[in-house]
């Protein structure tokens, strides 16, 4: 008899769904087949399957949350791309479009090295050099020629400078870029959002982001492998995805993962719909879809990967851990969310409060996850910063503030 069978709440269940989960449940990687059934669920299904999805995290984590203290830094909110649900970037010459200066990206890490961060997060709009005039005569201005160029030099500063660990989200870059940045940052990342090649259709949310092609971005995910960069990616989900399509996409990752090793974290990210967009009037996926994308994203993955859901895009974060998440990503004591301003982050005390109330105790983690810090996944000249930060389990050292490495 498999354990899945003994699993009261299974009998809730439809034929095809309850297979899939008694075989992730007994250890199995689930088919194509069995994951395509997870989608679609409803009703009394999901409680099953939450539960489930935790039993699971509980066989390959230890029994604890992570989370990653760190500063936001907005580089430049301008981008080549559009996106409808997009209230990140602005247009060049709008009161709200700004470049973060040098100067200004390293008060911001040294404030947050201050307050015990110790992940600088870069995040920026896809190539904005393509688009903007003003901005190729601002990094002009900054002695660079393009935006990868001016990243990696400010990477590199804030490694140098503060001893926070640079995470770049740079969006679509190319070998070259990805192997540079990879010289001054441990991690770096890129939601893979979705392979719905429907929604760069006319009329879709990223009709006008060809950053947004699920073909480009695999590649991109598939360069990072060879290049062996810890990488997070994820999925957003309630952008016009069907459910087959999100499975869809976990399962990219995973056929990845499984060949390359280097996907860090899946992050499950729900749309907020935020007003004066196109999208403004979208619904939202709701608590329990969140929590069953994140259960599906657990059995389809496996016991081991790393699995984060935001907990500053949920009203109710608590029981998206009951959903076999475990880690909650980066959370700062400083900088707000500038890709969703409207949503604060939690205080880090409530936090840890409310992990704890659920059986586990929230820890702080680096931007590159303990499985990859030793071994060949972390450049030689990005080692010592780690080395200064992480602890003998490879988890954060907490005493603040975070060393500067020599
Ligand atoms: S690529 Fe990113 S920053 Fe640019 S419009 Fe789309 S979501 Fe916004």
């Amino acid at each position: 008899m498999s354990s899945g069978a003994t699993h009261p709440s299974l009998e809730s269940l439809r034929p095809a769904p309850r297979t899939a989960v008694e075989r992730a449940l007994d250890g199995e990687r689930l088919t194509r087949e069995d994951a395509l059934a997870l989608a679609g669920l409803s009703g009394a299904e999901n409680p099953a399957v939450w539960a489930a999805a935790a039993n699971v995290r509980d066989r390959g984590r230890a029994p604890l949350v992570t989370y990653s203290r760190k500063v936001f830094i907005p580089l430049t909110n301008l981008c080549r791309d559009v996106c409808t649900y997009c209230t990140f970037a602005k247009d060049e010459g709008t009161p709200a479009a700004h470049t973060m200066s040098p100067d200004e990206i390293l008060q911001v890490a040294e404030a947050g090295r201050r307050l015990g961060c110790k992940e600088a997060l870069f995040t920026l709009g896809d190539r904005p050099e393509a688009r903007w005039d003003g901005y190729r005569a601002t990094l002009k201005r900054f002695g660079h020629d393009s935006t990868h160029s001016y990243l990696r030099a400010m990477c590199e500063a804030v490694l140098d400078q503060t001893g926070l660990l640079p995470h770049p989200n740079a969006g679509v870059l190319g070998r070259r870029e990805l192997a540079e940045l990879r010289e001054v940052s441990p991690s770096q990342g890129m939601m893979l959002e979705s392979v719905s090649d429907r929604l760069c259709e006319p009329g879709g949310p990223h009709a006008d982001a060809p950053d947004k092609r699920p073909r480009t971005r695999l590649a991109m995910l598939r360069r990072a492998g060879e290049l062996r960069i810890p990488f997070t990616s994820g999925i957003l989900i309630g952008i016009g995805e069907t459910e087959t399509e999100r499975v869809e996409a976990l399962l990219a990752l995973r056929d990845l993962h499984e060949e390359y090793g280097h996907i860090q974290e899946v992050i499950v990210q729900n749309f907020r719909a935020k007003p004066d967009t196109p999208m403004a009037a979208s619904g939202e996926p709701g608590l329990t879809e969140l929590m069953t994308t994140c259960a599906v994203a657990r059995l389809v993955l496996g016991p081991e990967v790393n699995i984060q859901a935001p907990p500053n895009l949920s009203a109710d974060y608590g029981p998206l851990l009951l959903a076999g998440i475990n880690d909650w990503g980066g959370v700062s004591p400083l900088t707000p969310d500038f890709v969703n301003p409207e949503a604060p982050w939690p205080d880090i005390d409530r936090l840890a409060e409310l992990s704890d109330e659920a059986g586990y105790p929230l820890r702080e983690r680096l931007t590159v996850y303990p499985e990859y810090i030793d071994g060949d996944y972390v450049d030689a000249r990005v080692r010592p910063a780690v080395d200064a930060l992480a602890g003998d389990d490879r988890l954060a050292r907490t005493e603040t503030p975070a060393p500067v490495a020599a």
